[in-house]
C-alpha cells in the first residue's frame, strides 16, 4: 500500500487577525497570528503540492489584511529548502480558489492543477461577501486563479488521484471545496485546509461538536461535510492553525 508524508509549508502570517473569523462567533475580539498554510505530499516518487499560498506583504496589506512573510515563506524558497524546484512538482491541488490558496499557481507552468468543477463555476460569480477572497472581477480585480486557466484539470466530486491519495469533495466554506485524503504509516490524514481552518473547529466547543468558520457559503453543507469527514479519516490538517507547525511533517517523526 502506498504511504506518504505530508509537510506543512508556512506561506505567510496574518498579523492581529480576528480569531472569530475562523471560529464562528467564538473568541470575538481576540487577535491572533494566523498562518497561511500549503502542504506538500511526498512519497512513492511523487511531490504533490496542495495549494500554492498567498501574495507578498504589500498586496496583502492593501487588499486583504497585513501579513508577515519572511524570505523562507515565499513559495519557491520554501520548496528550495525542501530540495525541490518547481519542475519537481508532479501536480498541484487547489483546495479552493481564494487568493491565499492559489496565488502562486503561475510559478508552476505546465503542471496540472486539480480543482473542482463547482469551485471554478463559483469563482466566476461568487456571493458578494466572498468577492474579496476571490479578488473577483465584480469588484474590479483580476482573480489570481485566472492566470492558469489552461492548467486546470477539472474534477467533479470524489476522485482517486494516485494510490493512497484521494480528492474529497467537502463543500461549505466554498461550494466547490475539496480536501486531500492521504494514506500514511500513521493512518489517514485529511488535508482539510479552510474546511476546518483551526483544530478547534474540529474539536468543537460547548454543545458544538464541530465549529464552523464564519467564512462559509452554506452552514448546512458545513455540517454534512463534518459528518462525511468523521467517516473517512483519522486526523485532519487545517488551513490556518499555528499548531500545525509543532511538527515538521505528518505523521510526526518518532
Ligand atoms: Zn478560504
Amino acid at each position: 500500500m502506498a504511504k506518504y508524508k505530508i509537510i506543512p509549508i508556512k506561506c505567510g502570517e496574518f498579523q492581529q487577525h480576528e480569531k472569530s473569523t475562523l471560529t464562528y462567533f467564538y473568541g470575538y475580539g481576540e487577535k491572533i497570528i494566523t498562518p497561511i498554510i500549503a502542504y506538500l505530499i511526498r512519497g512513492e516518487g511523487l511531490n504533490i503540492l496542495v495549494d500554492t499560498g498567498c501574495s507578498g506583504e504589500e498586496w496583502a496589506k492593501k487588499y486583504h489584511h497585513p501579513i508577515k512573510q519572511t524570505e523562507d515563506m515565499k513559495m519557491l524558497n520554501a520548496l528550495a529548502n525542501l530540495g525541490l524546484q518547481p519542475d519537481d512538482i508532479d501536480c498541484i491541488v487547489n483546495t479552493h480558489l481564494h487568493w491565499d490558496h492559489c496565488w502562486n499557481n503561475d510559478l508552476f507552468p505546465g503542471k496540472k492543477i486539480y480543482v473542482q468543477k463547482k469551485e471554478l463555476e463559483f469563482a466566476e460569480n461568487p456571493i458578494p461577501m466572498q468577492y474579496p477572497y476571490y479578488e473577483s472581477e465584480q469588484i474590479g480585480m483580476q482573480p489570481p486563479y485566472k492566470k492558469t486557466m489552461d492548467q486546470y484539470e477539472v474534477v467533479d466530486g470524489d476522485v482517486n488521484l494516485y494510490p493512497g491519495i484521494d480528492l474529497v469533495f467537502i463543500p461549505g466554506h466554498t461550494p466547490g471545496f475539496q480536501g486531500v485524503l492521504v494514506d500514511t504509516e500513521g493512518g489517514k490524514y485529511l488535508i482539510a485546509s479552510d474546511c476546518i481552518g483551526r483544530f478547534e473547529n474540529w474539536e468543537g466547543v460547548g454543545i458544538h461538536k464541530h465549529l464552523p468558520s464564519a467564512i462559509h457559503v452554506d452552514l448546512k453543507e458545513c455540517y454534512a461535510t463534518y459528518e462525511k469527514i468523521e467517516k473517512i479519516c483519522d486526523y485532519i490538517l487545517p488551513g490556518h492553525d499555528m499548531k500545525v507547525f509543532e511538527q515538521d511533517e505528518y505523521p510526526p517523526k518518532k
